[in-house]
C-alpha cells in the first residue's frame, strides 16, 4: 500500500515563486509548515515580507489558514563565508564567463533541501515544495529538475525516509506563474480568491535584486530594472493580456 502524503514543508522566501508554492501547498495538503534561510542577504526586505506574506494569507484565506502551521528560520551565515556573490556581497549583479549570474551561489538549492529534510524529518512531514524552475532566464544548475530528482533520491536514502520533492513552476514561466497563483486562488473557496491572491503577490511579495521597494508598479514593487523585476514585470503583463 502506498502511503498518502498528507503534509509539506515548503522552502519559503517571501517572493512571488515561494508564495505560489505555498498556495500550491495549502490547496493539497492538510499541514502546511515553511522555512526560509537567513544566509545574511544583502537585503533583508525579502525575509520581512515573507511574515506579512502569511498574516496576509491568513487573513484572507480562512479555509488555508488553519493548515498553515509553524514558520521556521535557519541561520545559514555560513554560506556568505563559501562564497563571492552579488547577493550577500556589496557588488553589482552581472553575468560571469560561466554564463551564470554572479548572484549565483553554488550548491545553494542542494544546502537548503539539505536542511529542509532534516527539519522536516523532526517535524514528521513529508513533502518538500520548492519554487525551483528550469524555464527561469538564470539556469542555475542546482535548480534543474535532474537536480531535483537527484536530490529527492539521496535524502530519501540517506535519511531513510520517504521523501518527495514538489516543484510546481519546474516548467512553467513567470506568465503561467501567476495564472497558477490565480487559479489556486479562484479554487480556495474565497470568493474573488483569484484576485486576491494575484493582489497578496503584487503587493506584498518582494523579488527585486536591489531590495528596491520605492515604487510600486502594476507587478508590485521594486527597482524596474534588474533583471528579477523584468522577469516579474514582464510575466505580469503577458498574464493580465493574456
Ligand atoms: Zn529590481
Amino acid at each position: 500500500m502506498v502511503a498518502m502524503h498528507t503534509s509539506a514543508l515548503v522552502l519559503f522566501s517571501g517572493g512571488q515563486d515561494s508564495t505560489t508554492c505555498l498556495a500550491y501547498a495549502l490547496s493539497r495538503y492538510e499541514i502546511v509548515e515553511t522555512v526560509a534561510f537567513d544566509y545574511r542577504q544583502r537585503h533583508r526586505v525579502e525575509l520581512e515580507s515573507r511574515l506579512t506574506v502569511l498574516d496576509e494569507m491568513r487573513v484572507n484565506f480562512p479555509q488555508w489558514a488553519s493548515k498553515l502551521g509553524e514558520n521556521h528560520l535557519l541561520d545559514l551565515a555560513v554560506l556568505g563565508e563559501v562564497s563571492e556573490t552579488s547577493l550577500t556581497r556589496d557588488t553589482a549583479f552581472q553575468m560571469q564567463s560561466s554564463g551564470l549570474p554572479n548572484t549565483f551561489v553554488p550548491g545553494r538549492n542542494l544546502l537548503f533541501l539539505t536542511l529542509a529534510a532534516a527539519l522536516a524529518y523532526r517535524r514528521g512531514l513529508q513533502v518538500l515544495v520548492t519554487g525551483v524552475c528550469e524555464t527561469d532566464f538564470s539556469g542555475y544548475p542546482d535548480c534543474r529538475d535532474d537536480s531535483m530528482k537527484a536530490m529527492q533520491l539521496a535524502l530519501s536514502l540517506g535519511m531513510d525516509r520517504r521523501f518527495l520533492i514538489e516543484t510546481p513552476l519546474m516548467w512553467i514561466d513567470k506568465a503561467a506563474t501567476w495564472q497558477l497563483a490565480y487559479s489556486l486562488g479562484d479554487q480556495s473557496g474565497t470568493p474573488g480568491g483569484g484576485a486576491a491572491l494575484v493582489e497578496l503577490i503584487v503587493e506584498h511579495t518582494h523579488t527585486c535584486y536591489l531590495g528596491e521597494r520605492g515604487r510600486r508598479h502594476a507587478w508590485g514593487y521594486g527597482c524596474g530594472e534588474c533583471p528579477a523585476c523584468a522577469l516579474r514585470a514582464r510575466g505580469y503583463e503577458r498574464f493580465t493580456c493574456a
